[in-house]
């Protein structure tokens, strides 16, 4: 297993306090990492620093190449990554080996291509005698801020654009979950030029703390809590650095009762509940009309229940445990303020998983209304809440207000009743019929408190490249 972490063409351990690395499925520890100490982050942005001189002179080509080699090099130890993270994460095997990895692989190759084809406005002569171009160009060192749901996905979101665009950049994963990471700096360091791509590890109001409060440091992009967004404003409003921010979410679920009952249950069962619902995007608040609601209710619950989780042969497991003993008490505490209400019904679930593992029953909270905590805030665990509407316009009103902005979805066979309600809805992204399907080619990023900037899609490669002015007199 890789422990070291990646500063210049150096790997190195810490110095500072040990953080415990845990196995989520049984709760017990994996191995212990130290953090980072000031002097090594200093060290990682310098050789950052350093490296920007020529990789940001590199051609799009010569850059596409080596995006594309580290994708190979992912696709061929495609086993391993996917150990690693299960281990790490408790995720399914088949989950990661199947839906993240190849995810992760076709991420660095579309920014391989996209860095190669960017789109923008063309020279000419907006003043006579005079030739005015466009540019973009990288804007420096980023300081790259990981979660702990998606670890190796949300290093490819955050190193394909920026290292594509031209930049170079200190990497922080998860204090929870590093163990990818470390293993792909080792690769990083085989294929990359020294400094581009610098990996520290530690806690985030330490290491993630100094790390963003670096003057050096160009732009902090951070994938996390609302409350750590927040943190990164303060610390960037310092030196004026820009700023990426793809915060929590709060998905509503308008559910019409027009929709086809089989299909809205399918896939509520697996969005809601895919990554035991640590999902910024999943379909965790549902509204639904009045027509179709105790049949949904009663549907769901039913597909719910069937969830497999916990089952000693792990190739079974739709969904694994928490990431955390934490994670798992706060989702649990969320369960059980939402049941002592009397208008709510835990219709299945409701209860912490057996064993010594951090489960969570996927859980299904039927009859919840708009104000309760449990539609409003984020549980980020295995549960979703059905609450009942009468107007189209109550529902949408419903959906938008929330400080969440991040993703939507509409179930109805009415194709002009889907494209209204969709037109109306504050977020980021809204699916019809389907709900949590990305593809690298579009744009993912929040609205509101959901946090600005897009990861994947041209428009990650514009957030991580500076718009320039060059124009030249005739004489
Ligand atoms: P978190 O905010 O606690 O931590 C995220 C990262 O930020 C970690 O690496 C952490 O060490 C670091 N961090 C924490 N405090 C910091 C500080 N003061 N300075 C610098 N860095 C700091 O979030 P989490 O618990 O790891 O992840 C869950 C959250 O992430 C949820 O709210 C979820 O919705 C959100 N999320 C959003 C998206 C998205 O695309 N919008 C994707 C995944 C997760």
């Amino acid at each position: 297993m890789d422990t070291q972490m990646l500063i210049g063409a150096k790997f190195d351990k810490g110095t500072e306090t040990e953080e415990p690395i845990l196995n989520p499925k049984t709760g017990a520890t994996i191995l212990s990492l130290p953090e980072a100490s000031p002097a090594q982050i200093e060290a990682a942005v310098a050789a950052a620093q350093k490296a920007f001189v020529t990789w940001s002179r590199t051609t799009p080509a010569q850059r596409s190449g080596y995006l594309l080699k580290i994708a190979d090099r992912i696709e061929a130890e495609a086993r391993e990554f996917a150990a690693l993270e299960a281990l790490n994460c408790g995720k399914p095997i088949n989950a990661v080996l199947n839906d993240e990895i190849p995810a992760i692989v076709d991420c660095y190759r579309f920014f391989a291509g996209a860095v190669r084809s960017m789109p923008g406005q063309v020279a000419g002569e907006y003043l006579p005698g005079h030739t005015s171009m466009v540019r973009r160009d990288p804007i420096g060192i980023v300081a790259s801020i990981a979660p702990w749901n998606y670890p190796l996905m949300m290093m490819a979101w955050k190193l394909a654009p920026a290292v594509g665009g031209g930049n170079t950049v200190v990497f922080k994963p998860s204090e929870q979950t590093p163990l990818t990471a470390l293993k792909l700096a080792k690769i990083l360091a085989e294929v990359l030029p020294e400094g581009v791509v610098n990996v520290v590890l530690g806690r985030g109001d330490s290491v993630g703390n100094t790390l963003i409060n670096n003057s050096k440091v160009n732009m902090i992009s951070i994938t996390g809590d609302v409350a750590t967004g927040k943190k990164v404003l303060q610390a960037a409003a310092k030196s004026v650095k820009r700023t990426h921010l793809e915060l929590g979410g709060k998905a509503p679920v308008i559910v019409f009762d027009d929709a086809d009952l089989g299909a809205v249950v399918n896939g509520l069962r697996a969005f809601g509940y895919y990554n035991a619902g640590q999902d910024c995007t999943a379909a965790c608040r549902i509204y639904a009309g009045k027509k179709i609601y105790d049949k949904l209710v009663a549907d769901l619950s039913s597909a719910v229940s069937t969830i497999k989780y916990n089952q000693p042969d792990d190739t079974e497991n739709e969904i694994g445990p928490l990431i955390s003993r934490r994670q798992r008490d706060r989702v649990s505490s969320f369960v059980e303020r939402a049941s002592e209400l009397q208008h709510i019904e835990i219709t299945t679930g409701g209860k912490p998983g057996e064993g010594s593992g951090f489960f969570y029953q996927p859980t299904v909270v039927a009859g919840a209304l708009q104000e309760d905590e449990i539609v409003r805030r984020e549980v980020f665990g295995p549960v979703v809440s059905i609450t009942r509407f009468s107007e189209v316009d109550e529902a949408v009103n419903w959906a938008n207000d929330s400080d969440y902005g991040l993703a939507s979805s509409v179930w109805t066979k009415d194709v002009s009743r889907a494209m209204a309600t969709a037109a109306r809805l504050q977020y980021g992204c809204t699916w019809i019929n389907t709900h949590f399907m990305l593809t690298n080619e579009m744009p993912h990023g929040g609205l509101k408190q959901s946090g600005y900037g897009k990861d994947m899609s041209l428009y990650a490669l514009e957030d991580y490249t500076a718009v320039r002015h060059v124009m030249v007199a005739h004489g």
